[in-house]
Formats: structure tokens, sequence, C-alpha cells
């Protein structure tokens, strides 16, 4: 795009899951908008993600509705049932102190495994079906705001006009800086170890959280005899084990994992994310909105960070949406007011429960483990509690866009 300047109702700075997903609702939703998505990876490279996520019951209602999910589907490994456990790690047995039947009421699963490169590849096909204009690999440097229009300025030297700008740039958004929003942020000095094992017998669909000293160590079941790990470590032990001899990080992963999928062997790369909390302050600007990571990075203690994301993608495309057809501004404070009332109270709440479980969870206090292991025992025992617990893991709750539900915008 070098010297150029080209026009988009909306701009969207990021073509991770969010940014595209936002992109292919808008444009699914709203006949001859002009969108446009910039990321800095080259759309190859995007599709080749090797790490897997998993995608909530609403999430998955909504990728089907913007009919992306049948090109997933065959990839993506519906998971059955869960077990969570709360051990030392030498223990020699891992009580068992809550189990999940993996299903909502209605009887759908209440999550899919996914492989990331899938989702991407798809989101990015279904894009390019829609009109959405690609701009990769390229990087938003700066955007000044008027009052019709935002001017977005780009690494190759092009600019870009619209009426709304999109951050969707990750959690250590840039845009967000500067737009002038501030932060609540906090390290946890922990990282999450994420990699794929293949192993010798069936994982059955079962998700295993163990509650280690720690920090949560999660098998979470991908197609085939596999399944994808998030490990969390004190992050000086997870750059080691990442960094270090493949036999050690081995004989480290069987001591946490146990024996009950056989021989294993590690199937991929792995890599350590530094875990954080980050809520942005402001959701929205005049002509200025954050979704996804850039709105709020959270601890994936639950899974959820990328599920927040495809909410705020939900909520945002149909405040939009439903300003456009009665003519209104997509950029207008007011319009995206009501994304930010939306989606404020869900995000904060989802940031406090993930926040709480991880302290509460991950250290080895007498006193605070018995109170842990009572309230996971009662859960356990209470239905009420527990088809509570999978609605919202689920991604059910609160009022619903209409993408969540599974209905068109
Ligand atoms: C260990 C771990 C495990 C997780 N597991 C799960 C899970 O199972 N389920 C779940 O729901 N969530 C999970 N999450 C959270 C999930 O990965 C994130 O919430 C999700 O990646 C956020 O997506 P995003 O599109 O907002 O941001 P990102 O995925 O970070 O994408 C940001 C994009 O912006 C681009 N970009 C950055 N700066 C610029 C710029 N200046 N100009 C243009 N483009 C730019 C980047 O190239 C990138 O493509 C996990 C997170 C971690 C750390």
């Amino acid at each position: 795009m070098t010297g150029s300047e080209q026009h988009a109702d909306v701009v969207v700075a990021g073509g991770g899951y969010v940014g595209l997903s936002l992109a292919v609702a808008l444009a699914d939703a709203v006949p001859g908008i002009a969108v446009a998505v910039i990321d800095l990876r080259r759309p190859a490279d995007a599709a080749a993600d090797l790490r897997a996520s998993a995608i909530a019951a609403a999430a998955r209602r909504m990728l089907e509705t913007l009919g992306v999910w049948s090109a997933i589907e065959p990839d993506a490994q519906p998971i059955l049932d869960m077990v969570v456990t709360d051990s030392r790690l030498d223990d020699v047995t891992r009580p068992v102190f809550l189990t999940f039947d993996g299903r909502t009421e209605d009887g759908e699963p209440f999550a899919h495994m996914v492989p990331n490169g899938r989702l991407v590849g798809a989101l990015l096909d279904r894009a390019a079906a829609l009109g959405v204009r690609i701009v990769a690999p390229d990087r938003v440097t700066d955007f000044s705001v008027g009052d019709d229009d935002v001017r977005v300025t780009l690494a190759s030297g092009g600019t870009l006009r619209g009426r709304l700008l999109v951050a969707a740039d990750g959690v250590r958004s840039r845009l967000r800086a500067f737009a002038g929003i501030r932060t609540a942020s906090w390290s946890y000095g922990q990282s999450g170890i994420v990699t794929t094992i293949a192993h010798e017998r069936p994982h059955d669909g079962r998700a295993e959280e163990h509650f280690l000293p720690a920090g949560p160590f999660a098998t979470l079941p991908l197609t085939g005899n596999r399944s994808s790990l998030v490990w969390t470590e004190r992050t000086e032990v997870a750059d080691r084990l990442v960094r270090g001899d493949d036999m050690v990080f081995e004989v480290e992963l069987i001591r946490r994992l146990g024996h009950h999928l056989g021989e294993v062997r590690v199937d991929g790369p792995r890599v350590a994310y530094p875990l954080g909390l980050t809520l942005a302050r402001d959701f929205v600007k005049p002509r200025f909105a954050l979704v996804g990571d850039a709105a709020h990075g959270i601890h994936p203690i639950a899974g959820q960070g990328l599920n927040l994301g495809f909410r705020d993608v939900a909520a945002l495309a149909e405040v939009l949406a439903d300003a456009l057809r009665i003519g209104g501004d997509p950029g207008a404070i007011d319009v995206l007011e009501g994304y930010e009332r939306w989606r404020r109270f869900d995000t904060w709440q989802m940031a406090a429960v993930t926040d709480v479980l991880n302290r509460l969870f991950s250290n080895d206090l007498a006193p605070v483990r018995i109170v842990r292991d009572v309230g996971l025992g009662l859960v356990d025992r209470l239905p009420v509690l527990k088809r509570y617990f999978i609605g919202e893991a689920a991604g059910g709750g609160g009022a619903q866009p209409k993408l969540l539900t599974g209905a068109a915008i």
C-alpha cells in the first residue's frame, strides 16, 4: 500500500481470531460495507499456528452462523467430560474433587478443542469470500481522529481512512496506548507452557485440570490420540523447561501427567507465554474501539480468553450493524458506548473469577487447600451448581448478543 490512501468503513488493526471474526461478522451482516484488516503476519504464517484453543458452545454457534464452523468441524474435538484434581506434585494419588459431564442442558458439548491454524485459515477464507480486504504483512504505526473520520498510518507508507478503527492487536496493544487508554494490569509471575502430546491410549474426550502448587496443569483432548497441554509454572522454571533438554521436559511432563494415557511423546513446539491480567479502563473513544485481548488479557485457568473476545465481536458487530442499517455513524461515541456497556460487566466478572481462582489454587497453604477442596466437593455434590458452571463455561449467562445464540444479525 506504499504511498496510497484507501477508504474503508471499518478498519480493523490486528488479524488474529478476534479481528478476523469481527471483519467476517460485519461483512456478513451489512451488504456493501467496506472492511479492511491489517496484520503484522503473512496470512500463511497465521494459518500455520500449531496451538489449539477451547471454543465454548456460544462461540461455536457464532462461527456456525458466520459460515465458518463447517470448515473447522472435521478437526474439532468435543470435550465430553472433565475432571478436576487438587494435589501436590509428588503426592502418590490425585484425588478427584470435581467431575463434569461436558454437555450443557441442551445436550451439546460445552466446548470443542480447535487447532488455532484451522480456525484462522477458515476465517481468512470466509473473509476473502465476503470481500474483506486483508492488508498483510503490514503494521499500524499511528492514527489520528477527526470529526468525520479516522486516518490510519501504516508502516508500508500507505494510509487508510475509515469511519471507525477497531484495535484487535492483542494484549500489548500499541493502538490502545496511542489512544491514551490506561490499563489496570499485573503479572502473575507465572508462564503457561503450551505444547501438543501424542499418546498411546485414547483420551475419550476427557479434559483434565490438575491444580498443582505452581499453577494449573491442563490436558485438553484433540482429534486422534493427541492432547493439548497448558502447563503453568513460575516463569523462570517455565523458561528453563522450554529451552532445556527434551528428556528433562518429558520426565517433568510425566511427573505431572501420570501414566493413564500410556506412552507419551511431545508432538509439536513448546512455547511459554508470560501470564498476567490486563484490563483496559475504557473500551471506546470517538471512532475507536478495543476488542479481544487488546481490551482484556486474563489467566488461561478457565480457557476463556478467546471466548471473551468472541463475545466482544458478537456485541460490537450487532451494535454497529443496527446503527448502519438506519444510516447511523459506526464511529459515533453513543453507538460505541452501547458496546462498552454491554461488555464491561461480563469482562470484569470473568477477570475477577480467573484472578481469584488462580490465587486460590496456585499455592500449597494448608488452610487454603482445605477451604478450596471443601468448595470443590460441594460443587461436585450439587447438580444445580454444576449445571450453572457448565452453562457459564459454555458462554451462556447475561443478555446474549444474537450471534452467540446462533441467530444472524
Ligand atoms: C497459554 C494460553 C492458553 C490459552 N488457551 C485458551 C483457550 O483454550 N481458550 C480461550 O478462549 N482462550 C485461550 N487463551 C487466550 C487466547 O489465546 C487469547 O485470548 C486470544 O489469542 C486473543 O485473540 P486476539 O485476536 O484478541 O489477539 P491475538 O491473538 O494476540 O492477535 C493479535 C493480532 O494483532 C496483530 N498485530 C499486533 N500489533 C499490530 C499492529 N500494530 N498492526 C497490525 N497488526 C498487529 C498480531 O500479528 C496478531 O495477529 C490462552 C492464552 C494463553 C496465553
